[in-house]
């Protein structure tokens, strides 16, 4: 239907001009077809556009609705001037018009928001358009002596239609949108022909020469017709309007509404003299022009308040956006397409460290790190074709300094469907890239200890063995002849002592955790460790954080962990100077405790400070270290749910390990003091093995 709609017109305007032919010698039969043959062109176009309605939204609903409005008045005023031709045979003329629909410029997109002050629009113009019927044609025509109107109405009615044509054509001219300019053409097509018929029409009318259902009849037809084709072909609004951009298109002003208004009373009074009528049609005239400024004023009044209404519901409603962009934590930007930062919110502008009004003269190249360029194209290409970008990239702050940005960009389009701008919600990705850091080391650790479990297993074995030979060896021997052999014993328990250190790295989850205190096992360790200590001068100062620490633990594994730090301290400061500090605290938020060791050594250098948990590392000579006393802590506290990490200090090193507090209150017993605190010692990796 749609697509062969033109045809149908064409078709209908041969056979209404046929059927005319055919009943031209019967008058009242071609009276009758032809009142009934102009109703169906206008019906038609009211069911079309009925059908189509739903399709319209905004303003373009509201111009079709216009046009509805219009054929529906239309038909009216023909049904009773087809009773006056029929009945009365008096024939009076209606014109209603539709020209008025053309403010509502649709072809400007469907602008929900400016509908309800078009509507007003229209109604001031289309009451204008009915008070210069009223005031010329219809007051003059119901005085008393009046004059011939005929001449009057039919040039009313030409200069319309030459109006509404010159409209249309200029609406087809400048309409940026392609698909709407064709609404126009179509509309002016008919328009056109309607126009130049008009004028036989108009002839005939004026020689009284017109009948209806004749060819004259096509001059109200073709319209007609063309108003059904291009409500047919017209377009649907779009339904993703709303999110468009709303590209500055100028609403209407409220002069366009108050010119109606103010064009009532020049008219109605400055004509008064020129085409003056006499009493009373002149009063009638006044209190015409009277009353519809009255209107009009109304209808001006309800135009500004429905605009004013309006700004403050967008205005709200762009607050609530604006602060929700604000007041979010991620990073958001908006970019012209060219690169230009349009808008950074809060949180953007602290996090690169620019001034808002510094960011605007930035580009999107300025904000990332050199060598990320390349970058860029690649995500407008990508936000083109896909309308979204995901990625990370390096952005750069004012003081040079980067970070890591995890940015989600789309694109912005306009009603024309051209991207207008981008946006970017970006977030800070350093402590999320940190962590994955972590798990990769850790996972790496794991991996190793399975490795070290095997091998430690393969190589007890042997050694045991050997011991064992070894001792029996020198029971055989002579005293005198033992040296070497006590040299293989003493390097064989060495390793093997190595090899339970291995193991105990891999073995960390002994199940016998008791509840202890933390303080009290800190406080046994330094009593442990003060007298070696203070032979090599090394000052041992605890400050512990009044009351229990409680703890669920293992407690070798704990002291393991106590000592290895304290054995290193010692270590760093004995080889430093030979003389200084160390540092013993714990203290406790409730919900974690933390003990901390702090030397005043020669610190950790920070290239090394990634790989001090690696097992193996060391940079003690061979046979001092072996490289598993910081692993194995680093195992002990993972295990425990707590952590161990080297803090940065002032001088020297510090190191942090915190544990879980134990919440419940079932200590008492079980927070004696440390049992085996000699033997413990023993268990540090760089001990020196028994004999
Ligand atoms: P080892 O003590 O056998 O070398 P660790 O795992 O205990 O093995 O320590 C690894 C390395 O960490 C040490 O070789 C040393 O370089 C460094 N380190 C550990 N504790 C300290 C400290 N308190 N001060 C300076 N460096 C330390």
């Amino acid at each position: 239907m749609r697509a062969h709609s033109l045809a149908y017109g064409i078709l209908y305007v041969v056979l209404y001009a046929a059927g005319g032919l055919l009943f031209r010698e019967h008058p009242l039969a071609q009276s009758i077809y032809g009142n009934v043959g102009l109703l169906v062109p206008a019906i038609a176009v009211c069911a079309i556009i009925l059908r189509r309605r739903s399709e319209w939204a905004g303003v373009q609903r509201l111009f079709w609705d216009t046009f509805l409005l219009g054929m529906v008045l239309w038909i009216i005023g023909h049904v009773g001037w087809a009773f006056s031709d029929l009945v009365l045979r008096r024939p009076s003329w209606l014109q209603w018009h539709t020209l008025v629909a053309l403010i509502a410029r649709p072809h400007h997109g469907v602008r929900k928001g400016a509908a309800a002050a078009i509507a007003v629009d229209l109604t001031s113009y289309a009451m204008l358009g009915g008070f210069i019927y009223a005031y010329f044609v219809l007051v003059p025509s119901v005085v008393p002596a009046g004059q011939d109107l005929e001449g009057t109405l039919l040039a009313i009615v030409q200069v319309h239609r030459l109006l509404l044509l010159s409209c249309l054509v200029g609406a087809a001219l400048v309409a940026n949108d392609r698909r709407w300019s064709a609404t126009y053409a179509r509309l002016a097509v008919g328009v056109g022909i309607g126009f130049f018929l008009r004028i036989s029409t108009s002839l005939a009318i004026a020689r009284g020469t017109y009948h209806s259902g004749t060819l004259f009849d096509l001059a109200w037809i073709v319209p007609f017709v063309g108003y059904a084709w291009a409500a047919l072909q017209a377009p649907p609004s779009p339904q993703e309007d709303d999110s468009a951009i709303e590209t500055p298109v100028k609403s209407a002003p409220a002069i366009v509404s108050a010119i109606p208004v103010f064009l009532v009373p020049v008219v109605g009074f400055g004509l008064l003299r020129l085409q003056a009528l006499g009493d009373p049609g002149d009063s009638f005239r006044i209190l015409l022009t009277t009353l519809v400024t009255i209107a009009g004023l109304g209808l001006l009044t309800l135009r500004l308040s429905v605009q004013g209404g309006e700004l403050q519901r967008a205005d709200a409603r762009l607050k609530l956006l604006a602060a929700a962009i604000e007041q979010t934590g991620d990073l958001i930007v908006i970019t012209r397409i060219d690169g230009h930062i349009e808008h950074a919110n809060d949180a953007f502008v602290k996090a690169l460290g620019y001034s808002r009004a510094e960011l605007t003269s930035k580009t999107f190249r300025d904000l990332i790190e050199p060598g990320f360029e390349q970058l860029g194209a690649h995500m407008t290409s990508e936000v083109r074709s896909k309308g979204l970008w995901r990625g990370t990239l390096l952005r750069r702050r004012r003081n040079g300094t980067t970070f890591p940005a995890g940015c989600t960009v789309v694109a912005l389009k306009d009603r024309t469907g051209e991207i207008s701008h981008f946006v970017g919600v970006e977030r800070d990705v350093t402590d999320e890239l940190r962590l994955r850091d972590q798990l990769v080391h850790s996972e790496r650790l794991s991996a190793i200890g399975e490795l070290i479990a095997g091998v430690a297993h393969e190589i007890n074995n042997p050694l045991q063995t050997i011991v064992g030979c070894v001792e029996l060896l020198l029971d055989q021997r002579p005293a005198t002849e033992t040296r070497d052999l006590e040299l293989v014993r003493r390097e064989a328990t060495r390793a093997g002592q190595i090899v339970r250190n291995l193991l105990a790295f891999v073995r960390r989850n002994t199940p016998d955790r008791i509840v202890m205190d933390l303080n009290a096992l800190v406080r046994a360790t330094a009593e442990l460790r003060e007298y070696n200590a203070m032979q090599r001068n090394i000052t041992v100062l605890t400050d512990l954080t009044p009351g229990i620490l409680p703890v669920l633990a293992n407690r070798d594994e704990l002291q393991q962990v106590l000592v290895n730090l304290l054995l290193n301290a010692e270590q760093a400061v004995a080889a430093d100077e030979g003389a200084g500090t160390i540092a013993l605290r714990t203290r406790s938020d409730g919900r974690m405790h933390v003990f901390e060791i702090q030397d005043d050594g020669p610190g950790v250098p920070a290239d090394m400070r990634g790989r001090i948990f690696e097992p193996f590392f060391t940079t003690k000579q061979i046979g001092e270290g072996t490289g598993l006393g910081l692993s194995i802590a680093h195992g002990i506290a993972t295990a425990h749910g707590g952590a161990l990490e080297l803090v940065p200090t002032g001088r020297g090193a510090c190191f942090r390990f915190t544990l879980p507090a134990y919440r419940e209150a079932r200590t008492d017993e079980t927070l004696a003091r440390p049992r085996g605190e000699h033997e413990r010692l023993a268990r540090h990796p760089n001990s020196p093995p028994r004999a």
